[in-house]
């Protein structure tokens, strides 16, 4: 279940799920990145919480995820950051959805737009979880942080075909309305970590475009600002 906290009187959202380990989505009260704005203070307010820097990462739509080093604190080309204790990091968004795993004292928060879920970036970090880190997968916690919806996310039959591929149940997340394509990536990525045995999950009821406007919606506002997932561990 999600529910708002502040974090030095700002308002964040943050999921139960996650209770015993330090996270939270910003919402527009604390904008940590802008294209053209500089918004170090804001993230030298929420490093100050922390009492710890945060790496943060270029995305770039695939599925490399990085293993974050104690002295190295910005990761391009990456779409996972993947920490231990005693780090921290810090991703930004402005639809797709942003993924916070946390198992066995390793933590990831990954991003998945589209083209991310069409290439099940949560079976990816999964499976390295699994297979470099000797996780099980039952012990392994994922919350599918506030994310475009499928009401307001129309595609082209191609991206929906793409998407359909990747999960054998298609019970939520696909909606055809006549000739249009509608599609849930946060039911989706759901759907793709429950195939792959993960169980503990929690889903973000927000979206990014409709609504209240706590969040930032790229496709909607052509903005250049954004709204992040933040994890310390
Ligand atoms: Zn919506």
């Amino acid at each position: 279940m999600f529910y708002f906290s502040n974090v030095k009187g700002r308002k964040v959202l943050k999921s139960d799920l996650l209770n015993d380990v330090e996270h939270f989505f910003t919402t527009r009260e604390l904008c940590l990145f802008a294209k053209e704005e500089d918004m170090s203070d804001n993230r030298n307010l929420v490093e100050s919480y922390l009492g710890q820097k945060m790496a943060t990462n270029q995305p770039v739509h695939g599925t490399h995820i990085a293993t974050v080093e104690n002295d190295k604190f910005f990761y391009n080309k990456t779409d996972g950051l993947l920490i231990s204790k005693g780090q921290a990091a810090l991703m930004n968004f402005g639809d797709c959805v942003p993924i916070i795993f946390y198992a066995n004292n390793k933590g990831v928060i990954a991003h998945a737009g589209w083209r991310g879920t069409v290439q099940s970036m949560a079976k990816v970090v999964v499976e390295k979880l699994i297979n470099e880190y000797e996780v099980n997968t039952q012990d392994i916690k994922a919350v599918i942080g506030p994310a475009i919806c499928s009401r307001c996310y129309e595609v082209g039959q191609d991206v929906f075909a793409q998407l359909y591929k990747t999960v054998v149940n298609h019970f939520e997340g696909f909606y055809q309305k006549g000739n249009k394509y509608f599609v849930g990536l946060k039911e989706i990525n759901k759907q793709q970590l429950l195939e792959c045995g993960v169980e503990q999950i929690d889903v973000c009821p927000y979206c990014t475009a409709c609504g209240e406007k706590l969040f930032y919606s790229y496709r909607f506002e052509k903005t250049g600002y954004r709204h992040s997932a933040v994890l310390k561990l």
